[in-house]
């Protein structure tokens, strides 16, 4: 089953592709962690995106696609989250014709609910492994005496556009270019709401719950 998910910046998405990982043996296509992995290794794709996102702002979709394309050429036919991706309408589209070159498709989007205020709340406290993705936040899930779980890494940071100033812009982007995907999906019927404001562990008992539905 390949999954989209989808929500505001910070409504929980990368929380729960960790679950997803860990716990059903999916496989996470991170789109943001793809493009800051660019960044940390000083790439000439890195160094060119490096202020579209520090500003809040996208990256273009032909750069966002090829990274995804060279991605799906490594993981044909896994179980696949797409996380943070796509997000626009043309990206969407574009992921359909990828797909269905590999005889795969997308299965199912799970929509995170997540109301605005609180989601900037959160996103202010985010920590994140730069060594795994892995992430955390200051108040509601400490790393244990600075070191991430997952990996053991000590390379736990403060994303460079997790700033009030930034959120607002992934928030204006999100409304403006990423809404319209939510409607894509909805008119192939794909669409399941979560409610995203949920303790993480309620949230994804009911996506487990979603999921064994969908494949009974
Ligand atoms: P994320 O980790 O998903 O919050 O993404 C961090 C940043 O990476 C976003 O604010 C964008 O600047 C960029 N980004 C990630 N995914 C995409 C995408 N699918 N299309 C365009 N820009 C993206």
């Amino acid at each position: 089953m390949n999954i989209v998910l989808y929500g505001l910046p910070g409504a929980g998405k990368g929380t729960q592709a960790s679950y997803l990982v860990h716990q059903l043996g999916y496989i996470q296509l991170s789109t943001g962690a793809l493009i800051r992995q660019e960044i940390q290794a000083q790439s000439g794709l890195g160094q060119r995106v490096k202020k579209i996102i520090d500003n809040g702002g996208l990256v273009d979709s032909q750069t966002v696609n090829e990274l995804v394309e060279k991605f799906l050429n490594q993981h044909v036919h896994q179980n696949l989250i797409f996380d943070g991706y796509p997000r626009t309408k043309d990206q969407a589209q574009s992921l359909d014709i990828l797909l269905a070159k590999k005889n795969m498709k997308i299965d199912i989007v799970l929509n995170l609910k997540a109301d605005d205020d609180q989601v900037a709340q959160r996103i202010l406290g985010r920590i994140i492994c730069e060594d795994c993705g892995e992430t955390y936040h200051e108040k509601f899930n400490p790393p244990v005496h600075h070191r991430c779980h997952t990996c053991g890494g000590h390379c736990l940071k403060k994303r460079s556009d997790d700033t009030p100033e930034t959120i607002k812009k992934r928030f204006a982007s999100y409304y403006e270019q990423t809404y319209p995907v939510l409607a894509y999906y909805k008119e192939k019927g794909l669409v399941h709401d979560i409610d995203g404001m949920q303790a993480p562990d309620k949230v994804f008992q009911d996506i487990q719950e979603v999921l064994s539905k969908k494949s009974s």
